[in-house]
């Protein structure tokens, strides 16, 4: 039996514009980038989330394929699944969001299911800080990792309750102009300090195409993103770099800080994927050699040897 992962999320329909194109609606939302990143690792993932009736039954059917158990995604007859726009400007690293529809996910209570309540690993991907409490409320026994990804919406309309579940969590995930936001602090270093004090013993701050970094006591640990010859639409690169982390740490449950940078790797390596195509194209298409590959080219790009 492999061990377990259990991703909380949303599932969406996105609208997105990049310099290289525009689509009207196409499959997207923070758990399902989370989930089809880590369905490369050994693990059993199960995804809580909701839908509205609009769901393409196809969707759900390719996510099963990737063995993900979707038993904890609930659909609201009649309902609208959750809609996200945005639109990235010319540098790609900065995006506007146009659009946020809440629709099915303003009423959403998630229910665990059984066989997933005593998880080895959680990842609260980007969805309501509310419903994030509700699905820890509902877990049997702690599980060795809780690990949190959020951005500006919820800091925006939401902060107390956020707070409350940054509290509850091992580690976060955000980039780097959500953490300036969540701290008030320009320095990524002292807003990674501040961050520590409400909770979180790694911070793990998503700077774009410029790479990630992992803050654990008074390690730092610096990774960069793979330059790409193209990149089409970077939306879903910070969940997919999440489950890829995820999906890594729980195949491996070694929570030591090298084996934490190896997790940051794989969720980079995942990332880096994500953004060659639009949507979750690049993601469903991934194979488990072009991860070995890709993870290669990381070793090769920062291995060094210098004399001092
Ligand atoms: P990322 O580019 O990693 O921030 O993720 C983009 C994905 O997050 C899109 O597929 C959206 O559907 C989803 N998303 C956008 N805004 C929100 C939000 N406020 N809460 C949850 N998911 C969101």
């Amino acid at each position: 039996m492999n061990n377990k992962l259990l991703i909380v999320g949303t599932m969406a329909y996105d609208a997105i514009e990049t310099p290289f194109g525009k689509v009207e609606k196409i499959l997207g939302g923070a758990a399902t980038y989370i989930g089809l990143s880590a369905s490369q690792f050994l693990v059993d993932s199960a995804i809580i989330s909701v839908v509205g009736e609009d769901f393409d039954m196809q969707h759900l059917q390719l996510l099963k394929e990737k063995n993900l158990d979707l038993s904890g995604v609930e659909i609201v007859k009649g309902g609208e699944t959750f809609f996200w726009s945005g639109r990235y400007n010319e540098d790609l690293n900065t995006r506007t969001t146009l659009e946020t529809r809440l629709n099915v996910l303003e009423n959403f209570n998630p229910i665990i299911p059984d066989q997933f309540r005593s998880p080895d690993i959680v990842v609260l991907g980007n969805l309501s800080p509310e419903v994030q409490i509700k699905a820890l409320e509902q877990l049997k026994r702690s599980p060795t990792l809780i690990i949190l990804d959020t951005m500006n919406f919820w800091m925006d309309h939401f902060r107390s309750k956020l707070d409350e579940v940054i509290k509850k969590v091992d580690v976060i995930s955000i980039n780097d102009e959500e953490a300036r936001q969540l701290t008030g602090e320009h320095s990524l270093v002292k807003a990674a300090q501040l961050i520590h004090q409400l909770g979180p013993r790694y911070i793990i701050i998503k700077k774009g195409e410029h790479g990630a970094l992992l803050f654990h006591d008074n390690e730092i640990f610096s990774a960069p993103a793979l330059p790409l010859a193209e990149v089409f639409d970077p939306t879903g690169a910070g969940d997919s770099f999440a489950g890829g982390f995820a999906g890594y740490l729980t195949q491996t449950l070694d929570f030591s800080f090298n084996n934490m940078k190896s997790a940051v790797i794989y969720g980079s390596a995942m990332a880096s994927f994500t953004v060659e195509k639009f949507g979750t194209d690049s993601l469903i298409n991934c194979s488990v050699s072009s991860m070995a590959n890709r993870i290669k080219a990381f070793k090769e790009l920062t291995t060094f040897e210098i004399e001092f």
